[in-house]
C-alpha cells in the first residue's frame, strides 16, 4: 500500500505553519464550501465520510457533532451555549503526531475549528494544549493571531455572518488532562480529574453545556473532506476505517517519523517505506497504538492498522504510535518505564488504579533487581486483573494492557528474570535499576 500525504504533504516547506503557504496549498477552501452549506449540511458531509475520531477511541466524528442540540440556525438561536474544545494534551508513551502537525501546519487545526463550530452553532471554541511543548504553543498562537487578522476568526467570518472566539489554552503537564473530562475540568480552572460518563461532553460538558470534545488530527482532518468531498476520502481506507491517518513510527527503525497512508495498512508495508528495523536487528516487539494497547509481536506484522482489524488482533488502533522494539530491548525493562509512568499520572481517585500502578511499579522492579520471585508473574496479572475494567477512566486499562499482554507473549522472559536474579539482558542493569 502506498503512503497518501495530505495533512503532510508540504511539511518540508520552508515555513509551512504560515497563513501563506496554507493558502497556496489550497488552505481555508473547505472553510469557503462549509459556509456555503447549511450547518445541518456540514454534519451530514462529515458524517457520509466517515471520518473517525484520531485521538484512540475512533468514535464517528460526525455523529458525535450531531448530539449536539440544535434549536436554530445560529449560535445566537440556542437556548444554552454550545462550546468546541480540541484536545492538543497528547502525551501518550509513544504518540507523538499531534503536536508535529501543530508545529508544520497550525492552520489545518484553526480551519477545522472554525467548520467544526460553524456545524455544532458554537461561537467560543478552545484549544487545550499540553503546556510543556512551549515552542507548538507559541507557533498555534502566531497562527490563531494570522486567522484573526485575515478574518478567519472573530465577527463575521469571510462575510457569513457567522462569528467565532478562539482561545488557546495551556495545560499544566499532567497526563490525566488528556482525559476529556478532566480536561474540562481542569479548563474551567479546577483540579483535573474524570467526571462521571454518562452524562458525555456532548450533553454536559464544559460549564456544564453541550460541548464537542475532538482530537487535533480529527478535526485537522475535517477541512479536507469539505474541499475534496466525502467520495475522495472515502476512496482511501475501507468501509468501516476509511481515509487517511497519521501512523508514528519510534524506536528501533531506521527512519523514525510520521508516515501518512490509508487506514488498514500493516507495520509490514509501513516499515517497508520507514527503511525496515535498524540495520542487524529483528523485530520483537511493537505497539499498535502507544503504550496504553496490548503489545503485538512479529506475528502482528500483517494486520491491518484499522480499528477493526487491531481489534480483532486482540489490542487497539489507539493513536497510531507505533513503538518499535528489537530483539536487544527487554520486554521487562520497557513494561516497567512504562508502568512507572501510569504510577506517576495516576490521578488517585479511584482505588483500583491508585493503589494498582503502584503494586505493578514494586512487583516489576523485583524482577528486574533480582529479587522477584516465579509467584510474582500471578501477582502481576491479579492486580492487572483488579483495575482492567474496573478503574474510573481509561487511564487504568492502559496501565493494565502491556502487562497481561506482555506476560502472554513473553511468559520465558518473565521467568528468566527470576531464575537469572535480575536482567538477563545486561547484567549491570540490575544494579542500576535497583
Ligand atoms: P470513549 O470510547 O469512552 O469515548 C470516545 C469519544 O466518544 C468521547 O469523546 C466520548 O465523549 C464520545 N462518546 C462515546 N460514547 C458516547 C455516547 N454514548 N454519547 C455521546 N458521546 C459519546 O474513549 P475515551 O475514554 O474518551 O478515550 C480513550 C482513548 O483515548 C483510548 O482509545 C486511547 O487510545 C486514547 N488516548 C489518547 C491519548 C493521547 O495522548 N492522544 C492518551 C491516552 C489515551
Ligand atoms: Fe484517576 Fe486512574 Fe482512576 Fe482514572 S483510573 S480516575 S487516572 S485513579
Amino acid at each position: 500500500m502506498t503512503l497518501t500525504p495530505v495533512l503532510s504533504r508540504y511539511w518540508d516547506e520552508p515555513e509551512s505553519w504560515t497563513l501563506d503557504t496554507y493558502r497556496r496549498h489550497g488552505g481555508y477552501d473547505g472553510l469557503a464550501a462549509a459556509l456555503a452549506m447549511t450547518p445541518d449540511e456540514v454534519i451530514g458531509t462529515v458524517k457520509d465520510s466517515g471520518l473517525r475520531g484520531r485521538g484512540g477511541a475512533g468514535f464517528p466524528t460526525g455523529t458525535k457533532w450531531s448530539f449536539i442540540p440544535q434549536d436554530g440556525p445560529t449560535p445566537a438561536d440556542q437556548s444554552v451555549p454550545h462550546y468546541l474544545v480540541v484536545n492538543a494534551d497528547e502525551s501518550e508513551p509513544g504518540t507523538c503526531k499531534d503536536m508535529p502537525l501543530l508545529m508544520a501546519t497550525p492552520h489545518a487545526l484553526v480551519e477545522g475549528i472554525v467548520i467544526a463550530a460553524y456545524a455544532i452553532r458554537s461561537s467560543h471554541a478552545f484549544v487545550y494544549l499540553r503546556g510543556e511543548v512551549v515552542p507548538v504553543l507559541r507557533r498555534l498562537q502566531a497562527a490563531v493571531a494570522e486567522a484573526y487578522a485575515a478574518g478567519y476568526l472573530g465577527t463575521d467570518i469571510q462575510g457569513s455572518g457567522f462569528d467565532l472566539e478562539l482561545v488557546v489554552h495551556a495545560g499544566a503537564g499532567a497526563y490525566i488532562c488528556g482525559e476529556e473530562t478532566a480536561l474540562l475540568d481542569s479548563l474551567e480552572g479546577r483540579r483535573g480529574q474524570p467526571r462521571l460518563r454518562p452524562p458525555f461532553p456532548a450533553v454536559a460538558g464544559l460549564y456544564a453545556s453541550p460541548t464537542v470534545v475532538n482530537n487535533v488530527e480529527s478535526i485537522a482532518s475535517v477541512p479536507t473532506v469539505l474541499a475534496r468531498g466525502t467520495q475522495w476520502f472515502r476512496s482511501m481506507g475501507n468501509e468501516k476505517s476509511p481515509g487517511f491517518t497519521l501512523y508514528s513510527l519510534s524506536g528501533h527503525v531506521t527512519h523514525p517519523g510520521q508516515y501518512e497512508a490509508p487506514l488498514g495498512i500493516t507495520l509490514r508495508e509501513l516499515l517497508e517505506h520507514a527503511g525496515g528495523v535498524r540495520a542487524g536487528h529483528t523485530l520483537k516487539f511493537w505497539t499498535p497504538g502507544g503504550s496504553s494497547t496490548p503489545i503485538f509481536t512479529a506475528e502482528h506484522l500483517d494486520v491491518p492498522l484499522d480499528y477493526e482489524g487491531v481489534s480483532a488482533a486482540g489490542s487497539m488502533l489507539g493513536t497510531k504510535a507505533l513503538q518499535i522494539f528489537d530483539e536487544t530491548t527487554c520486554v521487562v525493562r520497557a513494561v516497567r518505564r512504562w508502568s512507572e509512568f501510569y504510577a506517576h499520572e495516576s490521578c488517585g481517585k479511584c482505588t483500583p488504579c491508585r493503589e494498582g500502578t503502584y503494586w505493578l511499579v514494586q512487583i516489576l522492579a523485583r524482577l528486574e533487581n533480582g529479587t522477584g520471585s516465579e509467584g510474582d508473574l500471578q501477582k502481576l496479572l491479579d492486580v492487572a486483573d483488579s483495575i482492567l475494567g474496573k478503574s474510573f477512566c481509561a487511564l487504568g486499562d492502559g496501565a493494565a494492557s502491556p502487562i497481561v499482554s506482555s506476560i502472554a507473549h513473553f511468559r520465558d522472559e518473565y521467568v528468566a528474570h527470576v531464575e537469572h536474579g535480575g536482567c538477563p539482558f545486561d547484567p549491570h542493569l540490575s544494579t542500576l535499576m535497583a
